[in-house]
């Protein structure tokens, strides 16, 4: 698929929302080496947690947490907070280290390593364009460092809901004030971002990065995309020719 349909149906976007996560940079290895770095400050602090807390006591930890609290199932770092402070009252160490233990695993998931194309293009839509996040995860545009292109962040564990609901996206571009119509929405995921953005009434371009194209088959977006991008420039490119 081209940039075509976008230069073909859709007005020019005065505003540009974008997810993060595996959309700006690869998730799966930040929060590895966020674990990792975490795992160390707790085998430091809390070593029974530590030696007793491996993934399969995380993941039932934090299922017993979303069936008692499924209101706050979409928020992340109270999610992962609170499971550490479970873990800590369950083998024996101090619970009100929890909120430590997070800030330390926080910090280390701000550490991202930006796609090639990112810096330039952000560069070059920030003089153009009202840029926001929109992100189901804790990453924090300021922390991450891409702070000076966007003019705001929509995070779903502060605003109180999470992709695909329609008020996320909304909320993204009552900040950046401009229509939702004349909004475009650039994403990863082909339901949370392409198809969420569109039954919220914005533009959505799908990027389908070719690491991540194994995940879902080229027509996972069906009519929904205003085209499928590999990369930030191809977009860019489509953005420039209308
Ligand atoms: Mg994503």
């Amino acid at each position: 698929m081209s940039g075509l349909p976008l230069a073909r149906v859709a007005p020019p976007p005065r505003a540009i929302t974008l997810d993060l996560d595996d959309t700006l940079w690869a998730v799966a290895p930040t929060l590895v080496e966020a674990e990792r770095v975490l795992g160390g400050w707790l085998a430091e602090h809390t070593p029974a947690t530590a030696a007793r807390l491996d993934a399969e006591v995380r993941a039932a930890i934090r299922r017993r947490l979303v069936a008692e609290h499924p209101g706050r199932a979409h928020d992340m770092s109270w999610l992962r907070r609170e499971s550490l402070r479970h873990a800590m009252t369950e083998f024996g160490d101090d619970p009100r280290l929890a909120d430590d233990a997070f800030e330390v695993f926080l910090a280390a998931r701000q550490r991202v390593t930006f796609f090639d194309d990112v810096l330039p293009v952000l560069e070059r839509w920030a003089g153009r364009y009202r840029l926001v996040a929109v992100t189901n995860g804790n990453a924090d545009v300021e922390r991450v460092g891409l702070g000076r292109y966007f003019s705001a962040a929509v995070n779903a564990h502060v605003f109180g809901c999470a992709k695909p609901d329609p008020r996320l996206f909304h909320e993204a571009c009552r900040l950046a004030g401009v229509e939702p119509e004349a909004t475009l929405h650039i994403g990863d995921d082909p339901e949370l971002d392409v198809v969420a953005a569109r039954r919220a009434g914005l533009q959505a371009a799908w990027l389908r990065r070719p690491q991540f194209a194994h995940r879902h088959p080229a027509d996972a977006c069906g009519e929904h995309a205003h085209g499928c991008f590999e990369d930030l420039h191809a977009l860019d490119a489509a953005l420039a020719a209308r």
